[in-house]
């Protein structure tokens, strides 16, 4: 009876950000827990899936990694329509990122889901050295517009199952 109450709940994901902030890379840290230096960049669509196991249930993520780069940004709306969640990354070491974020933040508070989940992550935690945004910005815009925030790092790793998990913690288990 408790494995039946733990059937799976799907939640649609979806990744905006700049080019190059490490989208594809913080998913491939999530699923496969590996990092590839100079990755290609994705090209179209990729979708990939991964299970969170909570204390009360089990989500499954159905990711999608697309369009977030800028030749994509007019088939965004057909990506996000229907998400209850998204990851909207930033790269730390790039002020210009987090503007293009808080543009993203604010397209799906006006066009997605009204309940969407949105967590803002800013990559790249490893390269402290070349920060150029200060946390306290971001946590500040985060707190303001009512989203999850994270500093994470798809390289080392740190902090990216949080991003995950603060997602999944908050999908209502009647979804
Ligand atoms: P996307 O275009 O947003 O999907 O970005 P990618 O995942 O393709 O990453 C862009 C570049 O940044 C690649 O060269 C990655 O290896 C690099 N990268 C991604 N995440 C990190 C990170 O956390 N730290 C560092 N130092 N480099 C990263």
């Amino acid at each position: 009876q408790q494995a039946n109450q733990l059937k799976p709940i799907q939640v649609k994901l979806v990744l905006l950000g700049e080019a190059a902030v490490g989208k594809s890379s913080l998913v491939l840290r999530f699923v496969n827990n590996e990092f590839i230096d100079n990755k290609e960049p994705t090209i179209g669509a990729a979708f990939l899936t991964q299970k969170c196991k909570l204390l009360d249930k089990i989500i499954k993520f159905e990711i999608w990694d697309t369009a977030g780069q800028e030749r994509f940004h007019s088939l965004a709306p057909m990506y996000y329509r229907n998400a209850q969640a998204a990851v909207v990354a930033y790269d730390i070491t790039k002020a210009a990122s987090l503007d293009k974020a808080k543009s993203w933040v604010k397209e799906l508070q006006r066009q997605a889901n009204p309940n969407i989940i949105i967590a803002l992550v800013g990559n790249k935690l490893d390269l402290e050295d070349q920060r150029q945004v200060p946390k306290e910005e971001a946590q500040l815009f985060a707190n303001e517009a009512g989203l999850l925030f994270t500093e994470a790092s798809a390289k080392s790793g740190e902090f990216v199952m949080e991003v995950f998990t603060e997602i999944a913690k908050k999908i209502p288990l009647d979804s």
